[in-house]
């Protein structure tokens, strides 16, 4: 294979090792071994080898996995499954063994700039950005999977943050941050070509706040990687509302609601934020914790992986309210576009689902 001498030494680690297998959040939900991070690695090993090609499901099962760093925060001795996953991607496409859905995907994403061919905004997501592209110092960056998948979402967040009186710019021609391109090729000329035009338009402002935290991620994270100069200081949503509710800006009264939060997993594991969000919904309510919570977060599902594998998502988001009944608790939030997508199409009967900025205007 042509990943790294370091992913070949991952995939040598976890191909005899189970003892991640139980935080997969794929792997519980299909209940099949192929959808751990040893599985995986034991196909991958065999490639390797030369048993093995890409054909007969491997290439299928490699994008099986959600990169949401589970087993990489649980693995005692620090191997890194997501880094051996996103290079044999990279591999896949090149040599042209990428899945059919998967070479479609990365057609309609070179074609629209997103994965789910979109060419043009919801009517009323249009409007509220109509009402905030003057040029100002904030850029309020929606990201695809909000624009496209969780338009409503996208507009409510833009109206609270009206309603609160920021000062703040959405772009209607707003570039893809190179989150899908990351996520479907790695690192490819393709990503570093999306994530360089999409920080000349960022570097246009002071300050950047990424309502998805995927984005965030790959600008605070991937960016650096590839030496792309990011002038503006980039900041999640959780953050940015955490500091506008201690700062009084945002002014909120406590509820008698018991909330439960969703923690991002690249919010919380790559970008180790955890406290910003609590600290916004302890302003509105009570706050208790899902049973897998910070850092040991259960991803919740995403609407890029449920263009290829919607059933799959359906069954990852189910087992997320069934963690939240087991705890005893009714309202979810969420701060990531992706995943409120996935948890509202399966949302259980009596069970409240709300965006993190839905609580605040709430409250
Ligand atoms: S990531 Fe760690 S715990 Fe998981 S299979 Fe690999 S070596 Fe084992
Ligand atoms: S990164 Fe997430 S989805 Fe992928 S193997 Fe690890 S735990 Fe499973």
């Amino acid at each position: 294979m042509l990943i790294s001498q370091k992913s070949k030494q991952i995939v040598d680690s976890c191909r005899f090792c189970w003892m991640c297998r139980h935080i997969c959040p794929i792997g519980n939900a299909t209940g099949q071994e192929r959808n751990t991070a040893r599985a995986r690695a034991l196909t991958l090993s065999l490639v390797e080898r030369g048993a093995a090609d890409f054909s007969g499901g491997i290439a299928d099962n490699v994008y099986e996995c959600a990169l949401c760093g589970a087993c990489t925060k649980e693995c005692a001795t620090g191997w890194d499954p997501v880094k051996f996953t996103k290079e044999t991607r990279n591999e896949i496409v090149m040599t042209g063994a990428a899945p059919a859905y998967i070479t479609k995907m990365i057609e309609t994403l070179s074609e629209t700039g997103n994965v789910y061919g979109k060419t043009a905004l919801c009517d009323d997501l249009k409007k509220a950005i109509d009402g905030v592209s003057a040029k100002t110092d904030v850029l309020f960056f929606l990201g695809s999977d909000a624009r496209y998948a969780a338009c409503k979402q996208a507009k409510g967040a833009i109206e609270m943050l009206k309603g609160a009186g920021v000062k703040f710019t959405v772009l209607a021609d707003e570039p893809g941050s190179g989150y899908a391109w990351d996520f479907l090729v790695g690192a490819a000329d393709e990503t570093k070509n999306a994530m360089t035009e999409c920080a000349k338009a960022l570097n246009e402002f002071k300050t950047v706040v990424c309502y998805d935290p995927a984005d965030a991620k790959v600008m605070l994270r991937e960016y650096k990687e590839w030496g792309i100069e990011l002038k503006p200081e980039i900041k999640t949503f959780t953050a940015f509302l955490a500091g506008k509710i201690a700062d009084g800006s945002i002014k909120a009264a406590k509820t008698n609601k018991t909330l439960y939060f969703q923690d991002p997993a690249l919010l919380a594991r790559d970008l180790e934020e955890t406290q910003p969000a609590r600290d916004v919904l302890a302003a509105c309510g009570e706050v208790k914790e899902m049973l897998l919570f910070g850092k040991d977060v259960m991803w919740a599902g995403s609407s890029m992986m449920a263009v290829y594998m919607p059933k799959v998502m359906k069954l990852v988001a189910e087992r997320r309210w069934a963690d939240l009944a087991h705890v005893g608790g009714k309202v979810m939030v969420t701060a990531s576009p992706s995943e409120y997508a996935a948890l509202a199409d399966v949302k259980p009967e009596g069970m409240e689902l709300y965006t993190i900025e839905e609580v605040v205007k709430g409250c």
